[in-house]
C-alpha cells in the first residue's frame, strides 16, 4: 500500500514511535501542534473512522487512553485534546485512519473552534434529521 503511514508501520519510513501492540502503533507528529503530540494509528489499513470495524476501534480507544497517560504523566499535564480528521473537508491529509493526541499547556496559544448559531427551529430540525439516519 503506497500510505505513508503504512510505510511508517512496516518501517520504511521513519518514525519516533512510543507505543505499539499487534494492531495499533503510536508515533509522534513530525509537525507537532505542541510537543509530545502523538498520532494513534490501526496497523491495517482504513481509510477513516466509517471504515474502521468494531473490534479495532475498540483497541484503538483503549490505546489512545494509554498514551494519553503517558504523555500524561510525561509533561506532568493538566489537559490534552483528542482529534480525529475525516475526508479532505475535514482537514484530513493522510487517508490513513488515525487519531491525534494533542497535549495542552497553559496559553499556549490554541484556538478553540469557531461557532455558529442556530435560528429558531433549526437545532430541532437537524437532530431529526441525523436521528432518522442513525442505524
Ligand atoms: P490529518 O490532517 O489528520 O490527516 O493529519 C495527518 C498528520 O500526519 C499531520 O499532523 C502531519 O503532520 C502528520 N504526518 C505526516 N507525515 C508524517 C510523518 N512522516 N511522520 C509523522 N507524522 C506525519
Amino acid at each position: 500500500m503506497d500510505c505513508i503511514f503504512c510505510k511508517i508501520i512496516r518501517g520504511e519510513i521513519p518514525s519516533v514511535k512510543v507505543y505499539e501492540n499487534h494492531k495499533v502503533v503510536a508515533f509522534l507528529d513530525i509537525n507537532p501542534v505542541n510537543h509530545g503530540h502523538t498520532l494513534v494509528v490501526p496497523k491495517e489499513h482504513f481509510e477513516n473512522l466509517l471504515d474502521g470495524g468494531e473490534e479495532i476501534l475498540k483497541e484503538i480507544m483503549l490505546t489512545i487512553k494509554k498514551v494519553a497517560w503517558g504523555i500524561t504523566r510525561a509533561f506532568d499535564l493538566k489537559g490534552f485534546n483528542v482529534g480525529q480528521n475525516n475526508g479532505a473537508v475535514a482537514g484530513q491529509i493522510v487517508p490513513h485512519l488515525h487519531w491525534h493526541i494533542i497535549p495542552r499547556f497553559p496559553d499556549d496559544g490554541l484556538e478553540p473552534w469557531s461557532r455558529k448559531e442556530y435560528k429558531q427551529g433549526e437545532m430541532a430540525e437537524i437532530g431529526e434529521k441525523i436521528r432518522k439516519e442513525i442505524v
